[in-house]
């Protein structure tokens, strides 16, 4: 069967680390993103150097038009896609709860958690045998403050995540009969330009002694978690969880 991936918040970071081992694997990409368009490009030439077909497409995935259209494009272009990964997130300045604005707090559940649900939802749509589809398998990037909290930094955040999970638990068990697998994974502090988000660039350097592992992880170490859950070596695993957190 062909191997098609959307990697939403492809252009950098986790995502792009994602986007470069499917090009290893044969998989044909689509690279979304939101505002960087450099970064992606970069992706985008660094994975057709590896010989695979690839795209790159701007979506805001809280935005279910621009879903629909990112959708559509890899429908015309790459085919009907076979694996999803809900990569694309975002965080604000630590900051407490009554400090919070209405605004950043949308923010955050639009991106975090109506974003991978819309995607979801028209993945399904393409991957379900209800509408045409050969199954496929769906990995939502959710992070270990689902489980921790992240009291007095963001607990916007984190309860984003929290909802992400659920979300995970309850569309595995939906779409279980249906050949598509949903999975997540949960990293740690990652070396990513994510931190600069939240005002700390430094912040997992910072952070190193606070880590079982005393260091922080490398995107490729997520990535590959990520593709052994979308792949068939993955084949029983459905609503489950990796944690990639160095122990924490
Ligand atoms: P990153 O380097 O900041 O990359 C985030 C990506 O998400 C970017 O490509 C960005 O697009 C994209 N994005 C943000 N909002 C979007 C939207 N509305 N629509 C489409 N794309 C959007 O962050 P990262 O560390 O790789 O994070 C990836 C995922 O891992 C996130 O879900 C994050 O919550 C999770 N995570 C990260 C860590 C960590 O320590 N880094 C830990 C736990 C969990 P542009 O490039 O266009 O801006």
């Amino acid at each position: 069967m062909d191997k098609i991936i959307v990697i939403t918040g492809g252009g950098r970071g986790i995502g792009a680390a994602t986007a470069l081992l499917a090009a290893d694997l044969g998989y044909r990409i689509c690279i979304n993103y939101q505002a960087d368009e450099n970064a992606a490009q970069d992706v985008l030439e660094q994975v057709r150097a590896k010989g695979a077909q690839a795209i790159a497409v701007r979506a805001d995935v809280s935005i279910e038009d621009e879903v629909v259209g990112l959708f559509n494009r890899v429908d015309a272009e790459l085919g009907r896609v076979t694996a999803l990964v809900n990569n694309a997130g975002t965080v604000a300045h630590k900051s407490r709860l009554d400090e919070m604005s209405e605004f950043r707090i949308l923010k955050i559940l639009k991106t975090n958690v109506l974003g991978p649900i819309l995607c979801a939802k028209h993945a399904v749509l393409r991957m379900s045998p209800r509408h045409g589809g050969q199954g496929g398998s769906i990995v939502n990037v959710s992070s270990v403050a689902a489980r921790l909290g992240a009291p007095a930094e963001y607990v916007d955040y984190a309860a984003s995540k929290g909802a992400l999970d659920t979300f995970t638990v309850g569309l595995s068990k939906e779409v279980a009969g249906e050949g598509i697998r949903v999975n997540a994974v949960r990293p740690g502090y990652i070396y990513t330009d994510f931190h600069a988000l939240s005002g700390d660039p430094d912040r997992v350097s910072k952070l190193e002694s606070a880590i079982p592992m005393a260091r922080g992880g490398r995107p490729d170490e997520v990535a590959e978690a990520i593709i052994w859950l979308l792949s068939d070596k993955a084949s029983y695993a459905t609503g489950t969880f990796v944690d990639l957190g160095g122990g924490r």
